[in-house]
C-alpha cells in the first residue's frame, strides 16, 4: 500500500500532478478499497448524504457534428434520425416533476441552426412556466454562440453540460474532424461561466492514444478552470465508428475501462471535494451495478432516462445502451430499488446545487 499519498490525502494536503498519476495507476484491491472509501467520506462531509436525481430527455439524435467515437454522428447512415415533438418533450419534462426528480436534462445532438435555437428556448420556457419554476433545466446541447447560450440562461436554463472530452488538444485533434476545434469547445465553456451557468464537463476515460498522464491532466484540468459538475465515463466502441479500428486494436493489451472511470470519479472527489459528480449511465453499460458503483466512489448524482420508449433506441450513442427496452416508470422503480437498496437518500424534490457553485 503506497503509505505517503494515502497519509497526505489524509492530512488534507494538496496532490500533485505525480501524485494524481501515482493515484491512477493503483490496482491493488485493498489499496482501490481505501481510496473509493476515502472518496466517499469526503462526499458526505462536502455534498451531503443525499443522491440527485437528474431526469434526462434525450430530445434529438440529429447531429452537425462528425465525432470519431460517438454513435449519432452525421456520417453514420445506419440510424434513423428523429426529433421529439414539443407536447412529447413537455409530457416526459412534467413526468420527471410530478415524479419528484427535481430537475431534467435536455440533451440532443448538435444543432446551431434559427430553428433549433428558438425550439429549444421555448421549451425551456413552457417547462419553467408549467412547474412554476420549480423543475431545474440542465442542458446538454453542444457548443453554441454567445447569445443563445444567454437566451436560454435569461429562459430559465441554469446548468450546462459540455463535456471537453479530453483536456489534451493533441488527443482532441485524434478524435475530430479538422473543422472540431478543442479551442473553440474551451472557449463554450468560458463563456458558460461568464454567463452565470453552473458549469459541467468530463472526458472519455479509456480511449485510444490516452495515457494514465492524460488522465491526470484531466483531473487538474477540471480544478483549473473551476468546474461545478463532472459527467465523466468510460469509453465505450461503438462499431460503426471511425475510431472503433483503432480501439480495438489497443483492446488487445486489455484496458479495464471500468475501474479506470471508477478511480477517476474517486480521484476527482478527492482532488475537488464540493462539486457534484455524476455516476454516468455508461458505467451501467460495462457492468449492471456500474453506477452503484460510482456512488460508492464518490459520485452524488445519477441521471434517469426518461425519454419515452419509442425513441431510446435510436439514441444510441455507444451500444449496449443500458435501459433501451424500458420505459421511465420501470427505469424510475428500478433506481429508486437500487440507490435506497444500498442504503442511500434519494434528493427528491430538490435541484442538487453544486455546493462549490454555491459558495463562489
Ligand atoms: N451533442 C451534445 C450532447 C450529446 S453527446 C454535446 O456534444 O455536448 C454526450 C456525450 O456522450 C459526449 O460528450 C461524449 O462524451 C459521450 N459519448 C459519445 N460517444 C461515446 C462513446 N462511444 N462512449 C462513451 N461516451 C460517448
Amino acid at each position: 500500500m503506497p503509505v505517503p499519498i494515502f497519509s497526505k490525502i489524509d492530512r488534507g494536503q494538496e496532490l500533485t500532478r505525480v501524485d494524481l498519476i501515482q493515484l491512477l495507476d493503483l490496482c491493488d484491491p485493498d489499496d482501490l478499497k481505501w481510496l473509493y472509501q476515502k472518496a466517499y467520506e469526503l462526499k458526505q462531509r462536502f455534498v451531503g448524504d443525499r443522491t440527485y436525481l437528474r431526469g434526462i430527455i434525450e430530445f434529438s439524435n440529429i447531429c452537425r457534428k462528425d465525432c470519431y467515437y460517438c454513435g449519432i454522428r452525421r456520417s453514420n447512415p445506419d440510424i434513423s434520425r428523429y426529433q421529439m415533438s414539443v407536447p412529447e418533450i413537455l409530457d416526459d419534462a412534467i413526468w420527471a416533476f410530478q415524479n419528484g426528480y427535481g430537475s431534467i436534462v435536455l440533451q440532443s445532438g448538435e444543432r446551431d441552426d434559427r430553428e433549433f435555437l428558438l425550439f429549444v428556448d421555448s421549451i425551456i420556457r413552457e417547462i419553467k412556466s408549467l412547474s412554476k419554476g420549480e423543475l431545474g433545466i440542465t442542458l446538454s446541447l453542444g457548443e453554441q454562440t454567445r447569445d443563445t447560450y444567454q437566451r436560454w440562461f435569461d429562459s430559465g436554463a441554469h446548468r450546462y453540460l459540455l463535456r471537453i472530452e479530453t483536456s489534451s488538444s493533441g488527443i482532441y485533434k485524434r478524435l475530430h474532424p479538422r473543422d472540431h476545434h478543442y479551442a473553440t469547445r474551451k472557449a463554450c465553456l468560458q463563456m458558460l461561466k461568464d454567463i452565470g451557468y453552473q458549469v459541467g464537463t468530463g472526458v472519455l476515460i479509456g480511449l485510444p492514444f490516452q495515457s494514465v498522464a492524460d488522465l491526470a491532466d484531466d483531473l487538474l484540468f477540471y480544478q483549473q478552470n473551476d468546474i461545478d459538475m463532472i459527467g465523466m465515463g468510460p469509453y465505450i466502441i461503438h462499431g460503426n465508428t471511425p475510431l472503433a479500428v483503432q480501439a480495438r486494436r489497443d483492446d488487445d493489451a486489455g484496458p479495464d475501462r471500468l475501474t479506470m472511470a471508477l478511480k477517476m470519479i474517486a480521484i476527482a472527489r478527492i482532488l475537488l471535494k464540493d462539486v457534484n459528480i455524476a455516476a454516468t449511465t455508461a458505467l451501467q453499460a460495462l457492468s449492471p451495478d456500474g453506477r452503484e458503483a460510482g456512488l460508492l466512489a464518490g459520485a452524488n448524482v445519477i441521471m434517469p432516462n426518461v425519454t419515452r420508449k419509442k425513441y431510446r433506441q435510436l439514441y444510441q450513442l455507444y451500444p449496449n445502451k443500458p435501459c433501451i427496452a424500458e420505459d421511465k416508470r420501470d427505469c424510475a422503480r428500478c433506481l429508486r430499488l437500487r440507490i435506497e437498496g444500498m442504503g442511500e437518500k434519494i434528493g427528491f424534490n430538490e435541484w442538487g446545487d453544486s455546493p462549490h457553485f454555491l459558495t463562489k
